[in-house]
């Protein structure tokens, strides 16, 4: 079946994917609104948001009209020593979206980066005013990127195996999850605050950052945590005069049901990491913004206090207007990422005793739940492979990490597409 519409190509080497034993890739020809097509003419209802990227739905014309305007007006320009409008205007509208002093933006073109710039900024921050600072506190199974900092800051998985010589040590502590009808999660909290305590307390001055995927750690399996939580460890790292950085790489742009999970969670980090949504999945483009109290310790003439990074795509014209378009129509939306959650809610109290499911749990437009099988739990997990070949007999574009079934589609998903969606997936359950 798969194999019709394959696209297998001689010439590529696809991204995690092992070379041997994986099913071919399907070649797509289009895409509008949820969904895409396929060479042959079979659509699929985009469940993953195109790898979580699309927040608007395919091939918006909107987005495609100011890609091809500025694209016939500045196509490039290095972004050293030379500005421009769309970059201007986009760097205002991330400073007022975002909560309080989170006001400069420092552009790349890609999660993983944005994360090794937030990386480059705490630590040079107390660099520059002349503290050592060692190292970092971060989560258990979280997930920041590619990139050696990146994968340094993330949980030690089959991802980064291979290479855990060349990764520089930090500190990791549990992350306090939590589904619904979960009650324990006071304990849980208590306990990762705890030990976040402890290494604050027993080395005062030896983290520059906690980095945390809030709200959701995405690839790490869709682990969801408590605004509560967020909460509390901005006050302990106030307390503990240690910087918070918020890697919303995914979370960012209306996937928690609000603009920012740090918005939901009413509180304000010092620097956080944003892309994958910011131009509606049509160009890379990456942005890192800190707190104007962070960016002050890098004002200077003083070339060892300037943050040397850059990358020749940096603030590309073309990603600006790609993602100024799309501010403004989730603007203009706001609503469709604002009632997800509620839709989620509904369907998913029909499927909430179901043998096969445990630890059922939503955030906004993300929903989520455990397979349960014979199998390990993680990544590797079998019923993954399983559960992508029936949907996309299905119609549906699902592709579970490992046991954990989660749905995160474009925001522009009707009602009824989604029912479809749910609909799919009991029956899925039912034959499993
Ligand atoms: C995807 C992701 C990244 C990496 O982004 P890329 O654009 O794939 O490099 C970093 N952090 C989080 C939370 C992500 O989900």
């Amino acid at each position: 079946m798969q194999e019709k519409y394959s696209g297998s190509h001689p010439n590529i080497w696809y991204p995690f994917t092992p070379i041997k034993g994986a099913p071919t890739p399907l070649k797509v020809t289009s895409g509008n609104g949820a969904w895409i097509e396929l060479a042959g003419g079979k659509q699929l209802l985009d469940l993953i948001s195109s790898w979580w990227v699309n927040v608007l739905g395919h091939a918006r014309p909107e987005i495609a009209d100011a890609i091809h305007g500025q694209a016939k007006c500045l196509e490039h320009v290095i972004f050293a020593g030379f500005t421009h409008e769309p970059a201007e205007k986009l760097a205002e509208t991330l400073a007022g979206k975002l909560p309080g002093r989170l006001n400069r933006v420092f552009y790349s073109d890609n999660g993983s980066s944005a994360v090794e710039i937030a990386i480059k900024q705490a630590w040079q921050y107390w660099a520059n005013l002349g503290e050592k600072r060692e190292s970092f506190i971060c989560f258990d199974h979280g997930y920041h990127g590619d990139t050696f900092g990146a994968m340094s800051v993330s949980a030690r998985s089959l991802f980064t195996d291979v290479y855990k010589e060349l990764l520089f040590p930090v500190e990791s502590v549990p992350y306090p999850v939590t589904w619904r009808g979960d009650d324990e999660i006071q304990e849980k909290e208590a306990a990762a605050l705890g030990r976040l305590t402890q290494l604050l307390e027993q080395n005062p001055k030896r983290y520059a950052a906690i980095i945390i995927e809030p709200l959701v750690q995405g690839a790490g399996g869709m682990r969801m945590c408590r605004p509560e939580f967020l909460q509390a460890l901005r006050r302990l790292s106030h307390e503990h005069d240690t910087l918070l950085i918020f890697d919303e790489v995914m979370t960012g742009f209306g996937r928690t049901g609000a603009w920012f999970a740090c918005e939901r969670a009413g509180i304000e980090p010092d620097v956080i990491a944003l892309a994958k949504g910011l131009t509606g999945g049509f160009l890379p483009l990456a942005a890192t913004v800190c707190s104007d109290s962070v960016y002050e310790a890098f004002a200077s003439a003083d070339p060892a206090k300037t943050l040397f990074h850059g990358h020749s795509y940096t603030a590309n014209p073309l990603g600006c207007a790609a993602a100024n378009a799309t501010l403004k129509l989730l603007e203009q939306n706001e609503y469709a990422f604002k009632n997800l959650e509620q839709e989620h809610i509904e369907h998913l109290a029909k499927l909430e005793d179901h043998p096969k499911l445990d630890k059922i749990r939503v955030t906004g437009t993300i929903a989520a739940m455990d397979i349960k099988t014979a199998d390990r739990p993680g990544y590797l997990n079998q019923v993954s492979a399983i559960i992508k070949r029936k949907a996309f007999e299905q119609g549906l574009l699902l592709r579970p990490l490992g046991n954990v079934l989660y749905l995160m589609p474009p925001y522009c998903i009707t009602r009824d597409e989604l029912a479809q969606a749910y609909r799919g997936i009991a029956a899925i359950l039912d034959e499993l």
